[in-house]
């Protein structure tokens, strides 16, 4: 690491390329100021494969620097009087361009963050002041540069070709002491879940270059956030969140695929859907919105465009399988703000098998054959996915 005094010099002649803030160079602070920031979290996405932004949380206002450096190449970022919180935790940093992160606290209260990088990037970065529930932010933008698309692109397949395995994460809906919709005959929405994901995985699990994981294998009470932390903690490549819908005209039938939106549902019933599946985490008296900081941030609508848009193909996908073995209540992937779709980066859908509420679907949804159809009608769609995806 080259000492501060040498490295200034250098973000000085970066300064007017990449248009940083000009900030911390008006007016030099009192020497051993203490730390009026506290760094309280980052988060690293991969909106595409030549770019990656990190956004750091801040409890105060604060000023940073940043520069580059070679060789390897790295992306240094000084935050004048912080600390960094002991509670943040990063998981294994891997995007296409950023290999590593670490911190030190240097001297005045200064907190020093490099980002290992895997190629050579073009930052960018700009300080947000608190709006709603975000408090202050630093982002910066990474775009991989002197490097053809193809190399990036490699890199990735690498990756996922030494992985070997493509992950699915399986997450039957509600659990415990929210039984979600329930049907005439007592039929419980949380046990038909469980029941067409265990079908499901022991499909996946049988074919070989997939593996299942459940995000509950078990009736129990389980947060909507913890059941995206699972999938994440299993590196899955997608998340299936599996359901059984009702509603109080009880001829409405057949089934349904949603994806997240960032920008309102696609229609009222989407709406209403997503307002029910949320209302899983009042139960338990914590609601994700207040807790979140994996995103419900507009920061990450960028990363998460191209995962709603995977979303998005891979629900129709989803679809076509799931029209052979059952009814649709919509030919199109709908949309709206459901809390476990989040991820920014790991493509989610949340499926709605049937109706509970319809008597003849209840029926349908308690046999064991139809469990099975549509365990294999949901992964020949994934299936069908990954395939087209192929290159
Ligand atoms: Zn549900």
């Amino acid at each position: 690491m080259q000492p501060f005094s040498s490295t200034r010099r250098f973000f000085l002649k970066r300064i007017s390329r990449y248009g940083l803030s000009l900030a911390l160079l008006a007016g030099a602070k009192p020497a051993f100021a203490k730390p009026k920031a506290t760094l309280t979290g980052i988060r690293i996405s991969q909106s595409a494969d030549d770019h990656t932004r990190v956004v750091f949380d801040l409890s105060a206002g604060f000023e940073h620097r940043l520069f580059t450096l070679a060789d390897p190449y790295r992306i240094v970022i000084d935050l004048k009087d912080t600390r960094k919180s002991d509670a943040i935790e990063v998981d294994t940093v891997s995007t296409n361009l950023v290999s590593g992160l670490r911190s030190a606290s240097k001297n005045n209260g200064r907190l020093r963050v490099v980002l290992d990088l895997q190629a050579k990037v073009r930052p960018r970065s700009f300080e947000l002041r608190p709006d709603g529930k975000s408090g202050h932010r630093l982002v910066v933008d990474l775009h991989a540069t002197n490097l053809s698309p193809t190399p990036v692109k490699t890199n990735q397949r690498e990756r996922k070709k030494a992985k070997k395995q493509f992950v699915i994460a399986l997450d039957p809906g509600h659990g415990g002491r929210d039984p979600g919709a329930i049907g005439k005959r007592g039929t419980r929405e949380k046990d038909i879940a469980l029941a067409v994901a265990r079908k499901m995985k022991t499909l996946i699990n049988r074919t070989s270059g997939y593996r299942a994981v459940l995000t509950r294998d078990a009736d129990r009470y389980i947060t909507l956030r913890n059941r995206v932390k699972k999938a994440r903690q299993a590196e899955a490549d997608i998340f299936i969140s599996l359901h059984a819908d009702s509603f109080h005209k009880s001829h409405v039938k057949g089934a349904s695929v949603y994806a997240l939106s960032l920008r309102g549902a696609s229609s009222e019933a989407a709406r209403w859907i997503a307002k029910k599946e949320n209302s899983s985490d009042l139960i338990g008296g914590i609601s994700l919105d207040d807790k979140d900081d994996l995103i419900a941030s507009v920061l990450l609508d960028l990363s998460q465009t191209a995962t709603i848009q995977d979303s998005l193909e891979l629900g129709s996908d989803v679809l076509s399988h799931l029209g052979k073995v059952s009814k649709l209540n919509n030919r199109k992937v709908q949309q709206a703000g459901f809390a476990v779709l989040k991820a920014p980066d790991m493509p989610s859908i949340l499926i709605e098998t049937a109706f509970l509420s319809n008597p003849s679907e209840e029926k349908k949804l308690r046999s064991s054959k139809h469990q099975q159809k549509l365990a294999k009608a949901v992964f020949s769609g994934i299936r069908k996915h990954l395939k087209n995806r192929q290159v």
